[in-house]
């Protein structure tokens, strides 16, 4: 088996191994051939394209053992005997890793779950490739592949990735509306959290970056949701439970950016969403993947803000959802439990209505392990409660009291 196999030496990749493996075969590859090619070693070797190369380890070169027959039938010699013919068509297709696979038509990565086109791209291009290269291609990679909706992929989906080895592509001009663009781009947050719902169809996001270093919660990132505030295409803006003029996603919106404030000040980065659920969802796979920890997400959580309505206007009493469907999808999401033992700390009145709930963005945060709870505030539809909603004093209380909870649940 000598000459199939070669040891990784420090410094080695998988591009660098495969074009010198065909350079001593007398063949100089194109870019998009090395990377078919790449692609068909590490598949033979089941190495990860997205981890380091291991030094040390033995590799089957075999696959490309074939290659070295087919230099030999062809240059200056281009007589061909049947008998080699015959050969090369008993190789078993999979280890026929040579030209013949250079005809096909693309090159295919399956989409695995949590993987978003921007991230998929990102692997293939290098973490380094700047944002803006990668929105071009990402946005190549969506129109080679015929996708509406690149926020939507699913899982298993064969994408035709060859575009992405065509480094014409890098500067492609795109229009703009048809850009797509880094789901979570940095916002300067020097000057405090700005969000304001925009009017747009969908889920509005924003993602900032805290600027403190030592905090209690440097290190994590916390999805924090203000429930409602947006546009739909199928009912319009959505203003969440409405009474008496009073609308629900305005105190979501303030508890919201209050909370986000708070985070960041204690070190966590914040992604604030608002707007449609179900385009919120669709942000879960990319939050997982850019700002989780590659494996049970435990630096990741998920906080949704809402206010409550009854036709009981003496309901009163802030209270928590949570998402358990399945019972093992997250058994260990007991963030609710944090946060209620720090409301009850600064004494805030609970009311037991809270339970477990079907809500989307809950169970697609739980697909991801991403602990996650609803929070509902209080009750709009009660007078004296409203009147509190709108105190400072209780904002800033509960919004205190949310952030203790949530850096208890870390150390849980
Ligand atoms: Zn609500």
């Amino acid at each position: 088996m000598s000459g199939s196999t070669y040891t990784v030496t420090s410094g080695d990749s998988l591009w660098k191994i495969t074009n010198n493996i065909f350079k001593e075969k007398g063949k100089n590859l194109a870019d998009e051939d090395i990377a078919k090619n790449v692609k068909i070693l590490a598949e033979k070797n089941n190495l990860d394209l997205n981890s380091e190369l291991p030094v040390n380890i033995e590799l089957d070169t075999s696959c490309f053992d074939e290659a070295k027959k087919e230099v030999k039938n062809t240059g200056e010699n281009t007589n061909t005997n049947t008998k080699q013919t015959k050969e090369k068509q008993k190789v078993d297709p999979e280890n026929l890793m040579t030209d013949s696979l250079f005809e096909q038509e693309g090159v295919f990565h399956t989409v695995e779950p949590g993987k978003s086109l921007w991230g998929i791209t990102k692997e293939y291009l290098g973490e380094d490739t700047p944002d803006s290269e990668i929105a071009s291609m990402v946005t190549a990679l969506a129109e080679a592949n015929n996708i509406q909706d690149a926020s939507n992929i699913n899982v298993g989906t064969q994408l035709d990735i060859s575009c992405l080895f065509d480094d014409t592509n890098l500067n492609k001009e795109v229009d703009e509306d048809k850009q797509i663009t880094d789901p979570f781009e940095e916002k300067d947050y020097s000057n405090g959290v700005n969000f304001e719902h925009d009017g747009s169809v969908g889920a509005k996001q924003e993602y900032y970056k805290s600027t403190v270093e030592n905090g209690a919660l440097s290190g994590k990132t916390i999805m924090v949701n203000a429930g409602h505030g947006g546009v739909n295409s199928a009912t319009g803006f959505d203003p969440g439970a409405a009474h008496d003029g009073y609308e629900e996603w305005t105190y979501n919106q303030e508890y919201a950016e209050e909370l986000s404030e708070k985070l960041l000040a204690q070190g966590a980065d914040v992604v604030m969403t608002q707007g449609y659920y179900k385009e919120a969802v669709k942000l879960i796979p990319d939050f997982a993947e850019k700002f989780g920890d590659g494996e049970n997400n435990d630096n990741l959580k998920l906080v949704s803000i809402h206010a409550n309505y009854n036709a009981n206007s003496s309901a009163s009493g802030l209270c928590y959802y949570w998402s358990e469907e399945n019972g093992a999808l997250n058994p260990d999401n007991d963030l609710y439990k944090s946060l209620r033992e720090a409301t009850d700390k600064y004494g805030l009145d609970y009311n037991y209505s809270s339970g477990e709930t079907a809500y989307k963005l809950l169970s697609g945060a739980n697909e991801y392990n991403i602990d996650n709870t609803i929070v509902e505030i209080g009750f709009l539809s009660n007078p004296q409660e409203r009147a509190k909603l709108e105190s400072e004093e209780y904002k800033d209380a509960l919004t205190d009291a949310l952030v203790e909870g949530i850096i208890n649940d870390y150390k849980a």
